[in-house]
């Protein structure tokens, strides 16, 4: 498939700091996201008190569906904004450290300790840091990152998971032509040669 003029196109942080100052987040979805009500038995095959990660979460509000029931939450946004809101929109009381791994980076906990957000790129994570995963929603994700980063942020993933783990996967499909994206269209076959 031809992805067209958007293999070259990048958005940088900066950007996506000014869309969350700007109230640009037209991805945002206050009712959550229908999937994964849809296929929570796909994600959670059963097994309750998991780790879960949302890469890219901006205040994702199925990060408090998943803590509500029960399991571990991490996630990880550049924007401290937009996870400030999240905290506040859910009436979450939260506390903020640094992570001595990673400078420039903070953590940003909820008092009740089972979510976890941390505030930097994505690429500065490693299991080093946030340990591995049962469970991953990719919901605004893997079609947010730079179409040059794919298989960068792709290998993270893979490192960032258990063995039993499930992945649970979010695409949008639409002519490349059309828009510039994000969300960027990626095409099956990327994601069958991505994930291998
Ligand atoms: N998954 C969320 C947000 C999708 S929008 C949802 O479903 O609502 C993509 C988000 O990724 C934005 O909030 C943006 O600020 C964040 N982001 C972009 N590049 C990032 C990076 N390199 N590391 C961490 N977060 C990033």
């Amino acid at each position: 498939a031809d992805i067209g003029s958007q293999k070259d196109r990048v958005v940088t942080e900066e950007e996506w700091l000014q869309k969350w100052e700007m109230g640009n987040i037209g991805f945002h979805k206050e009712q959550g996201h229908p999937l994964l009500r849809k296929y929570l038995d796909v994600l959670l095959k059963g097994r309750s008190g998991l780790r879960i990660f949302f890469p890219l979460c901006g205040k994702a509000v199925e990060m408090k569906w998943l803590a509500d029931m029960g399991h571990e939450v991490v996630g990880v946004e550049v924007s401290e904004q937009a996870l400030k809101e999240f905290f506040a929109e859910h009436s979450l009381p939260y506390c903020q450290e640094p992570v001595p791994e990673i400078s420039g980076a903070k953590k940003l906990q909820s008092t009740s300790g089972n979510i976890s957000l941390y505030c930097c790129s994505i690429y500065d994570l490693s299991s080093s840091v946030v340990g591995k995963f049962d469970g991953i929603w990719d919901r605004g994700a893997l079609v947010a990152v730079n179409p040059c980063d794919r298989q960068r942020y792709v290998s993270l993933m893979i490192t960032l998971m258990e063995r039993n783990s499930s992945y649970l996967l979010v695409t949008v499909s639409y002519d490349p032509n059309k828009h510039k994206g994000p969300p960027f269209y990626v095409p099956e076959s990327e994601i069958k040669s991505l994930f291998g």
